[in-house]
């Protein structure tokens, strides 16, 4: 289909300093969890965002001295001519389809410990350092700035000894030159105090950095548009201040805030475009195109910024991570296939765990390289084979597209009246609606495909599995929360389990309405425990939410979420027990037990949520298997996250009729030196 003319402003190019971007596509920098150890992974993952249209292609955060190095999450670095190498192979493979090459220039100052190079951190003064670490930075002395200043310039040389395009200093996310624009700043040197002071690093950097390499490279500044606030009423007031002092000495704003749980926010907190009201300011103060993010996916909305006078470019992370395509399928009037980003930050679990990065929606990514997989295409079947698929959940819908798209005759039955499994009910949580566009865009897909029936209201069993006689079977019936409490403190039953006013998060799901008050125990610590208390405090249930950990939902610190839910969980008035496991259940109330002292105290409850851990629903999978060719995926195989699940999925459909290496199933980024 030929592109809608309404779209075309966003295939403009941009003048960018020296550079032209070829469209107003911009992925700007994000982590991979990748970084200088998987120079490999890394590249291919870039070159794949290059390849689906973004005409702009940024690295992740780049080291640029060994006085900064953020271990374990894992950064770019751009040290020494091996790292050039490197590097070069990134930018080789983003020009290979004729976008420009970002690099982030950073350095940590404060907020890195340092754990690799056990090099001392620098700060605008001696502050604590990196996260939560019991070691604080040295104030930087003027040789130090100067020190600062040689290193920022090498490292833009060696950039554009690499090759790329556009080269940025970064002064945003408490970063070094951040931590030199803060109020906090003190110096009593022309570096610190008044406003012009605190900004004298970033101005000196920016100009020195543009007659250094400013001839071919462009020179971007991230910086963020807000000192803090409420995310409908942030202070601008000095971030304006600053900007306009620096106004047109960079090529390009890349405009962010600083609060990642805002900026990156989950859908569950933050909307598309939800830092339009922080940074519309940003246009009118400066002469040169500003780039901004806001989870887009919607062409309409990039259409709306860009003819508003928002922004120049169309600045994403997290939607070039679901789908690289998005610029290709907007340009082939193909809107209906963007695979949206959910919201779900999964993404960000590879920077905080250092490991790389993977995404919800999309099981291609970082597996670009290793494995060779490609986000839009598959290799053709391997046989003529028939596969039915059990369940209709992310994984069984993953896999019947994937297979689809291989060319095998695939039929999918499905107990329930829709498709989605768990997402479907899930997505009814509060704000979890944007998690539905999992099944959305699977079913977009399958009803394009010939080969891919679906059967709803079709709980099949095995007897007519042998009746229908397909070549494949493929179980993705789920998993259900378990009732007795097992998860990770409890081994075994907790006494009381099998009373009535014992439920799960699926009775929650399947519509029932409990009665209060509700103890929701939650020793499963992602959001599911969260999220049930929420909406049954909303329903105006008393609740309290109990937990073995420390803090409610822990796990969400990986995905940036957790200070958000625990602030919005106290501003519900649902009680919190923390470090509580539970004991024992009863009638008419519950036995609390602390995790540390073994003292037991009782609340007063109607009914006691289990969320604890779940149950795989493979009965079915065990009365074929060694019948039949049969396997499970999904929760079905291990409960886990829609993100496994998903991955899940899509590896059985890449992966049938082919060879697999051995032992170990992918390539390896390893340097032998
Ligand atoms: P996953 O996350 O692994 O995809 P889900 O729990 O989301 O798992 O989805 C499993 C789906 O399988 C549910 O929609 C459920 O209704 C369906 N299902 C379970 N058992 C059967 C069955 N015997 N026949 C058809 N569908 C089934
Ligand atoms: Fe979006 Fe979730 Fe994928 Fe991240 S993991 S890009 S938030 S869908």
């Amino acid at each position: 289909m030929p592109r809608d003319p309404r779209f075309d402003l966003l295939f403009e190019p941009v003048e960018i300093g020296p550079v032209t971007a070829p469209n107003r596509f911009y992925q700007v920098p994000h982590c991979t969890g990748m970084g200088y150890r998987r120079p490999n992974s890394v590249a291919a993952l870039r070159g794949v965002k290059a390849e689906g249209g973004w005409g702009t292609v940024c690295t992740e955060y780049c080291s640029i001295h060994p006085s900064s190095d953020d271990e374990p999450y894992p950064t770019a670095s751009i040290w020494d001519d091996d790292d050039v190498k490197a590097m070069s192979m990134t930018v080789e493979a983003i020009h290979e389809h004729g976008a420009l090459a970002g690099i982030e220039l950073w350095h940590g100052g404060a907020s890195s410990a340092n754990h690799y190079t056990r090099e001392t951190p620098l700060g605008p003064s001696s502050r604590p350092a990196g996260v939560n670490d019991p070691l604080q930075s040295r104030v930087m002395e003027k040789a130090d700035i100067q020190d600062l200043k040689m290193w920022h310039l090498e490292a833009a040389r060696r950039a554009k000894r690499a090759g790329f395009d556009i080269v940025y200093v970064y002064a945003a996310h408490w970063y070094l030159i951040h931590q030199f624009l803060q109020p906090s700043n003190q110096r009593t040197d022309e570096y610190g105090g008044s406003l012009e002071n605190r900004a004298r690093l970033l101005k000196e950097l920016i100009i020195e950095t543009k007659e250094e390499v400013g001839d071919t490279c462009a020179v971007a500044v991230r910086f963020s548009a807000s000192a803090g606030g409420d995310d409908n009423d942030q202070d601008t007031a000095e971030p304006r201040e600053m900007l306009e002092l620096l106004a047109d000495l960079p090529d390009l704003w890349d405009i962010t805030v600083h609060d990642y749980s805002y900026e990156m926010g989950t859908s569950r907190f933050v909307p598309e475009a939800g830092l339009e009201k922080t940074m519309s300011w940003v246009k009118s103060v400066t002469n040169k195109p500003v780039v901004s993010v806001g989870r887009f996916t919607s062409p309409e909305t990039m259409l709306r910024l860009v003819r508003q006078g928002v922004v120049d470019l169309i600045g994403a992370a997290r939607p070039s991570i679901a789908d690289p395509f998005i610029p290709t399928k907007i340009a082939e009037g193909r809107e209906d296939e963007i695979r949206e980003c959910i919201g779900c930050n999964i993404c960000y679990v590879g920077d905080q765990t250092g490991t790389p990065i993977r995404c919800t929606q999309n099981p291609t990514m970082g597996e670009e390289w290793r494995r060779g997989w490609h986000p839009e295409h598959i290799p053709e079947k391997g046989s003529d084979s028939s596969i039915l698929i059990v369940g209709g959940g992310p994984a069984g819908l993953e896999a019947a597209v994937a297979l689809g798209k291989r060319g095998y005759d695939v039929a999918l039955t499905e107990a329930r009246r829709e498709l989605g499994g768990r997402v479907a009910l899930e997505s009814r949580l509060p704000g979890l609606a944007q998690w539905g566009r999992v099944r959305d865009w699977r079913l977009t897909m399958i009803e394009k495909l010939k080969n891919v029936d679906y059967f709803l209201e079709s709980e099949i069993d095995e007897g007519q599995i042998r009746e229908y006689q397909p070549d494949h079977v493929v179980i993705a019936t789920g998993a259900k929360w378990r009732r007795d409490g097992v998860g990770r403190w409890h081994d075994g039953p907790i006494p009381g389990w099998d009373t009535t006013n014992v439920i799960t998060p699926d009775d929650i799901l399947a519509g029932f309405q409990p009665e209060g008050p509700v103890v929701v125990y939650d020793d499963d610590h992602y959001y599911i425990g969260g999220v049930v208390a929420e909406l049954l405090r909303r329903d105006g249930l008393e609740v309290t939410l109990v937990t073995p950990a420390n803090e409610i939902s822990t796990w969400t610190r990986h995905t940036e979420e957790q200070y958000r839910i625990q602030q919005r969980i106290v501003g519900l008035d649902i009680s919190i027990e923390t470090c509580m496991a539970l004991a024992s259940v009863d009638a008419d109330h519950v036995v609390l037990e602390s995790i540390y002292t073994g003292k037991t105290r009782e609340i007063a409850t109607a009914t006691v949520v289990m969320a604890t851990s779940r149950t795989p629903q493979d009965a079915l999978y065990h009365r074929l298997v060694g019948q039949m060719s049969v396997d499970r995926i999904g929760d079905c195989l291990a409960p886990g996250t829609i993100a496994t699940a998903v991955y899940s999925g899509h590896k059985f459909a890449r992966e049938l009729d082919t060879s697999v290496p051995a032992p170990v199933p992918f390539l390896r980024d390893i340097r032998v030196v």
